[in-house]
Protein backbone atom coordinates (compact mmCIF):
# COMPACT_ATOMS: atom_id res chain seq x y z
CA UNK A 1 0.00 0.00 0.00
CA UNK A 2 1.48 3.64 -0.60
CA UNK A 3 1.74 6.07 2.18
CA UNK A 4 -0.77 8.20 0.77
CA UNK A 5 -3.44 4.99 0.65
CA UNK A 6 -1.59 4.40 4.09
CA UNK A 7 -2.86 8.35 5.32
CA UNK A 8 -6.49 8.19 3.67
CA UNK A 9 -6.72 4.80 5.41
CA UNK A 10 -5.72 5.95 8.49
CA UNK A 11 -7.82 9.40 8.33
CA UNK A 12 -10.95 7.30 7.41
CA UNK A 13 -9.91 5.26 10.85
CA UNK A 14 -9.77 8.22 13.03
CA UNK A 15 -12.88 10.28 11.75
CA UNK A 16 -14.95 7.21 11.93
CA UNK A 17 -13.89 7.07 15.94
CA UNK A 18 -13.79 10.91 16.31
CA UNK A 19 -17.88 10.36 14.58
CA UNK A 20 -18.94 7.91 17.19
CA UNK A 21 -17.50 9.50 19.96
CA UNK A 22 -19.69 12.38 18.70
CA UNK A 23 -22.71 10.35 18.62
CA UNK A 24 -22.28 8.55 21.41
CA UNK A 25 -22.15 12.45 23.57
CA UNK A 26 -25.09 13.79 21.27
CA UNK A 27 -27.37 10.46 22.07
CA UNK A 28 -26.91 11.29 25.82
CA UNK A 29 -27.66 14.91 25.94
CA UNK A 30 -31.29 14.97 25.85
CA UNK A 31 -32.54 17.46 27.91
CA UNK A 32 -34.63 20.46 26.87
CA UNK A 33 -33.72 23.17 29.49
CA UNK A 34 -33.01 27.02 29.58
CA UNK A 35 -29.43 27.56 30.10
CA UNK A 36 -27.53 29.91 32.14
CA UNK A 37 -24.51 31.04 30.17
CA UNK A 38 -21.88 33.42 31.63
CA UNK A 39 -19.18 34.87 29.25
CA UNK A 40 -16.78 35.99 31.64
CA UNK A 41 -12.52 36.97 31.33
CA UNK A 42 -10.61 39.75 29.67
CA UNK A 43 -10.60 38.89 26.28
CA UNK A 44 -12.55 40.51 24.01
CA UNK A 45 -15.25 38.66 22.47
CA UNK A 46 -18.53 38.75 25.75
CA UNK A 47 -20.27 41.04 24.80
CA UNK A 48 -20.10 40.47 21.10
CA UNK A 49 -20.87 36.82 21.31
CA UNK A 50 -23.80 37.39 23.81
CA UNK A 51 -25.75 39.84 20.73
CA UNK A 52 -24.43 36.61 18.36
CA UNK A 53 -26.92 34.34 20.44
CA UNK A 54 -29.31 37.04 20.16
CA UNK A 55 -29.27 37.37 16.24
CA UNK A 56 -29.66 33.53 16.62
CA UNK A 57 -32.36 33.43 18.52
CA UNK A 58 -34.24 36.22 16.64
CA UNK A 59 -33.52 34.31 13.56
CA UNK A 60 -35.78 31.34 15.18
CA UNK A 61 -38.65 34.18 15.99
CA UNK A 62 -37.64 33.53 20.01
CA UNK A 63 -38.40 36.44 22.06
CA UNK A 64 -35.47 38.04 23.44
CA UNK A 65 -34.72 40.14 26.11
CA UNK A 66 -31.32 42.58 26.87
CA UNK A 67 -30.21 44.49 29.91
CA UNK A 68 -27.33 46.42 29.51
CA UNK A 69 -25.72 47.48 32.95
CA UNK A 70 -22.92 49.88 31.55
CA UNK A 71 -23.83 52.61 28.98
CA UNK A 72 -20.56 52.66 27.81
CA UNK A 73 -21.88 54.85 24.97
CA UNK A 74 -25.07 56.26 22.98
CA UNK A 75 -24.04 54.66 19.51
CA UNK A 76 -23.16 51.43 19.68
CA UNK A 77 -24.33 49.13 16.04
CA UNK A 78 -25.76 46.44 18.21
CA UNK A 79 -28.54 48.39 20.11
CA UNK A 80 -29.51 50.31 16.58
CA UNK A 81 -30.23 47.52 14.83
CA UNK A 82 -31.44 44.97 17.29
CA UNK A 83 -33.94 47.53 18.86
CA UNK A 84 -35.56 48.09 15.72
CA UNK A 85 -36.41 44.54 14.85
CA UNK A 86 -39.63 42.71 16.38
CA UNK A 87 -39.58 40.47 18.91
CA UNK A 88 -37.05 42.08 20.98
CA UNK A 89 -36.87 44.52 24.54
CA UNK A 90 -33.58 46.40 24.56
CA UNK A 91 -32.93 48.32 27.76
CA UNK A 92 -29.97 50.66 27.79
CA UNK A 93 -30.07 51.19 31.83
CA UNK A 94 -28.51 54.91 32.08
CA UNK A 95 -26.04 55.11 34.48
CA UNK A 96 -26.50 51.28 35.58
CA UNK A 97 -23.14 51.03 36.95
CA UNK A 98 -19.97 53.28 36.36
CA UNK A 99 -16.96 54.52 37.34
CA UNK A 100 -17.30 57.69 35.86
CA UNK A 101 -20.11 59.04 38.92
CA UNK A 102 -17.54 57.64 42.20
CA UNK A 103 -20.71 57.92 43.87
CA UNK A 104 -21.54 54.78 45.46
CA UNK A 105 -24.60 55.66 46.68
CA UNK A 106 -26.15 56.36 42.95
CA UNK A 107 -24.52 53.43 41.40
CA UNK A 108 -26.23 51.27 44.02
CA UNK A 109 -29.67 53.02 43.27
CA UNK A 110 -29.15 52.95 39.11
CA UNK A 111 -28.40 48.90 39.57
CA UNK A 112 -31.18 48.40 41.88
CA UNK A 113 -33.20 50.18 39.08
CA UNK A 114 -31.75 48.03 36.50
CA UNK A 115 -32.46 45.08 38.01
CA UNK A 116 -36.07 45.73 38.68
CA UNK A 117 -36.06 45.72 34.71
CA UNK A 118 -33.82 42.75 34.54
CA UNK A 119 -36.65 40.93 37.13
CA UNK A 120 -39.09 41.49 35.08
CA UNK A 121 -38.02 40.03 32.29
CA UNK A 122 -36.84 36.83 34.24
CA UNK A 123 -40.53 36.40 35.18
CA UNK A 124 -41.45 36.68 31.92
CA UNK A 125 -41.89 32.86 30.20
CA UNK A 126 -42.30 34.74 26.79
CA UNK A 127 -39.33 35.55 26.53
CA UNK A 128 -36.73 32.72 25.89
CA UNK A 129 -33.66 34.79 26.04
CA UNK A 130 -32.62 37.23 28.29
CA UNK A 131 -29.02 39.12 27.85
CA UNK A 132 -27.61 40.90 31.25
CA UNK A 133 -24.95 42.51 29.47
CA UNK A 134 -22.12 43.73 31.76
CA UNK A 135 -23.79 42.71 34.65
CA UNK A 136 -20.68 41.27 36.75
CA UNK A 137 -19.47 44.65 37.90
CA UNK A 138 -22.42 46.16 39.74
CA UNK A 139 -22.00 42.89 41.74
CA UNK A 140 -18.50 42.88 42.15
CA UNK A 141 -18.62 46.77 43.20
CA UNK A 142 -21.10 45.87 45.72
CA UNK A 143 -24.30 47.54 44.18
CA UNK A 144 -26.15 44.36 43.70
CA UNK A 145 -26.73 41.72 46.29
CA UNK A 146 -25.43 38.45 44.48
CA UNK A 147 -27.40 36.51 46.83
CA UNK A 148 -30.42 38.10 45.31
CA UNK A 149 -29.10 37.93 41.40
CA UNK A 150 -28.53 34.09 42.04
CA UNK A 151 -32.24 33.78 43.58
CA UNK A 152 -33.97 35.70 40.34
CA UNK A 153 -31.92 33.60 38.16
CA UNK A 154 -32.86 30.19 39.79
CA UNK A 155 -36.38 31.42 39.61
CA UNK A 156 -36.52 31.90 36.04
CA UNK A 157 -38.94 30.23 33.50
CA UNK A 158 -37.76 26.96 33.59
CA UNK A 159 -37.24 27.20 29.36
CA UNK A 160 -35.66 30.88 29.41
CA UNK A 161 -31.95 31.33 28.31
CA UNK A 162 -29.98 33.51 30.08
CA UNK A 163 -26.20 34.96 29.21
CA UNK A 164 -24.55 37.03 31.72
CA UNK A 165 -21.66 39.09 30.36
CA UNK A 166 -18.65 40.95 32.11
CA UNK A 167 -15.01 40.36 34.02
CA UNK A 168 -14.70 39.60 37.44
CA UNK A 169 -18.09 37.06 37.28
CA UNK A 170 -18.39 36.23 40.86
CA UNK A 171 -18.17 32.62 41.75
CA UNK A 172 -21.77 32.17 43.14
CA UNK A 173 -22.70 32.83 39.38
CA UNK A 174 -20.18 30.40 37.82
CA UNK A 175 -21.53 28.01 40.16
CA UNK A 176 -24.94 27.84 39.03
CA UNK A 177 -24.03 28.63 35.08
CA UNK A 178 -24.38 25.76 33.24
CA UNK A 179 -22.24 26.82 30.27
CA UNK A 180 -19.20 29.36 31.29
CA UNK A 181 -16.57 30.88 28.78
CA UNK A 182 -13.68 32.95 30.16
CA UNK A 183 -12.38 34.89 27.01
CA UNK A 184 -8.60 35.17 27.45
CA UNK A 185 -6.82 38.53 25.97
CA UNK A 186 -4.12 37.25 24.08
CA UNK A 187 -3.29 39.88 22.15
CA UNK A 188 -5.49 43.59 21.25
CA UNK A 189 -4.97 46.29 18.81
CA UNK A 190 -6.07 48.91 22.03
CA UNK A 191 -2.83 47.90 23.45
CA UNK A 192 -1.10 48.71 19.52
CA UNK A 193 -2.50 51.97 20.22
CA UNK A 194 -5.36 51.60 17.66
CA UNK A 195 -8.13 53.15 18.95
CA UNK A 196 -12.29 51.25 19.45
CA UNK A 197 -13.05 50.90 15.52
CA UNK A 198 -16.55 50.88 14.63
CA UNK A 199 -18.45 47.72 13.74
CA UNK A 200 -15.73 46.15 15.77
CA UNK A 201 -16.02 47.48 19.53
CA UNK A 202 -19.00 49.29 19.21
P1 LIG B 1 -17.00 43.05 22.91
O1 LIG B 1 -18.18 43.94 23.22
O2 LIG B 1 -16.17 43.63 21.82
O3 LIG B 1 -17.38 41.62 22.71
P2 LIG B 1 -16.23 42.46 25.61
O4 LIG B 1 -17.65 42.49 25.97
O5 LIG B 1 -15.52 41.14 25.68
O6 LIG B 1 -16.02 43.09 24.17
P3 LIG B 1 -15.73 44.44 27.64
O7 LIG B 1 -14.98 44.09 28.86
O8 LIG B 1 -17.21 44.62 27.74
O9 LIG B 1 -15.35 43.42 26.49
O10 LIG B 1 -15.07 45.73 27.04
C1 LIG B 1 -15.66 46.46 26.05
C2 LIG B 1 -14.63 47.14 25.20
O11 LIG B 1 -13.30 46.92 25.63
C3 LIG B 1 -14.64 46.62 23.76
O12 LIG B 1 -14.42 47.74 22.97
C4 LIG B 1 -13.49 45.68 23.69
O13 LIG B 1 -12.91 45.55 22.41
C5 LIG B 1 -12.53 46.28 24.63
N1 LIG B 1 -11.69 45.24 25.22
C6 LIG B 1 -12.05 43.98 25.51
N2 LIG B 1 -11.00 43.28 25.99
C7 LIG B 1 -9.96 44.14 25.99
C8 LIG B 1 -8.57 44.03 26.38
N3 LIG B 1 -8.08 42.88 26.82
N4 LIG B 1 -7.80 45.14 26.27
C9 LIG B 1 -8.30 46.29 25.80
N5 LIG B 1 -9.59 46.47 25.44
C10 LIG B 1 -10.41 45.40 25.52
MG1 LIG C 1 -18.86 43.64 27.12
Amino acid sequence: MSMEMDGTKHYATRMARKKSYIDARIAEAVTDLGVLLVLTGNGKGKSSSAFGMVARALGHHLKVGVVQFIKGRTDTGEESFFSSQPGIEWHVMGDGFTWETQDQHQDQKSAQAAWAVAQRLLRDSSLSLVVLDELTYAIKYGCLDIEMVVHDLGNRPAMQHVVVTGRNCPHALLDMAHTVTTMEASKHAFHAGIAAQKGIEW
